[in-house]
Parts: structure tokens; sequence; C-alpha cells
């Protein structure tokens, strides 16, 4: 049988942290599926598809990762495609409680999915999607965060948001 995990997140965008988690998750599932969440609640920076488009960017040969989106319960998404594992990084004791809370309860859920953790790497303790997107919106160096294209990605997008925030108050 072969061992699938699902790697769940926002991914808004993919940093080094993630990437870390999936080419270790690598190492021990025979496959990995990164579930983009679409959550009605959170506005995005990047769409679906950017999200979808700087995964599959960071690894282009990896025929064992797949990238999908989910919308609903995770549990539901993991049963649906057979994933016996929900693979989550953690970094700070500030992510713990947190992550126990779903953990369990996604275990209430259904007990045949087990959530698995691993612990990110020293070079990555600080990497968050929120910080190096408010880093980077203000013009900060975050290659050391994320790979060239996503860095690339977010220079792009806050320039268009900038000149369109410039043409609003040029009309007023
Ligand atoms: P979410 O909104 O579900 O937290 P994220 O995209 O922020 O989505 O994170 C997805 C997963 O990746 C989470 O398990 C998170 O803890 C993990 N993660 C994020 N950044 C890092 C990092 N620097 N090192 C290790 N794991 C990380």
């Amino acid at each position: 049988m072969s061992r699938i995990a699902i790697y769940p997140g926002s991914f808004d965008p993919l940093t080094y942290g993630h990437v870390s988690i999936i080419d270790r998750g690598l190492h021990v599932f025979d496959k990995i599926i990164v579930g983009i969440a679409i959550n009605v609640r959170k506005t995005p920076l990047f769409s679906t598809q950017e999200r979808i488009d700087m995964i599959r960017a960071s690894f282009p040969d990896e025929t064992r990762l797949e990238v999908d989106t989910f919308e609903g319960l995770l549990v539901d998404y993991a049963r649906q495609r057979n994933c016996q594992v929900i693979l989550r990084g953690l970094r700070a004791v500030s992510d713990f409680e947190y992550e126990l809370q779903m953990a369990n309860m996604n275990r209430k859920l259904d007990d045949t999915i087990e959530t698995m953790f691993m612990m990110t790497e020293e070079s990555h303790f600080y990497v968050s999607s929120g910080l190096v997107k408010e880093v980077a919106r203000f013009g900060g160096d975050v290659s050391e965060q994320v790979p060239d294209h996503v860095e690339e990605a977010l220079v792009a997008k806050f320039e268009v948001m900038k000149n369109e925030s410039d043409a609003i108050t040029s009309e007023e």
C-alpha cells in the first residue's frame, strides 16, 4: 500500500519553510498531495492558480508530488484522496496550541487519519508567508526566505497594487 500524505495550508506564498517540509516529507511518504485550502474567510494575496503554479515550479520533475485545492473539511478531502496522514510543519511553541487543537479535532472527525508533524529546520524558524509578505510589501529582501520565482512574483504583485492605488489617488 502506498503511503500518501496530505500537506494542507494556504501557501500564500510558498516559502523555503514549506519547500523543506515537502522535500523531507518525500523521504518518508510515497506521495505528497499539497492541498491548498480554499478559505472563504481569508483573502489571499495570490490567486489559487498563482499559488498552484508557484508550488509546481519549485518541484518541476517531482512525479510524487501533486498540488490540488480543497474546500470544506480536511478529513473529508483526505479520505476521498486515500491519504492516511495529514502532514504539518511546526515552528515555534506558538504554533503548538493551534496545531494540537486542530489535530485533536481532526482525530475526532476521523480517527483513521493521523496528523504528523515535522519540526522546522533551524534556518526556517522565523519564516512565515505572513512575514514574507510584510517585508516584501515595503521592498525588503526576502531572497533567503522564498525561492527566486516567488520573490519575483511578490515584487510584481506589489508593483501592480502600488500602481492601482496611485491611479486611485490621482483620480481623487
Ligand atoms: P496555514 O494557514 O494552514 O497555517 P501555511 O501555508 O501558513 O498555512 O502553512 C502550511 C503548513 O506549513 C503549516 O503546517 C505550517 O506550520 C507549515 N509551515 C509554514 N512555514 C513553515 C516553516 N518556516 N517551517 C516549517 N513549517 C512551516
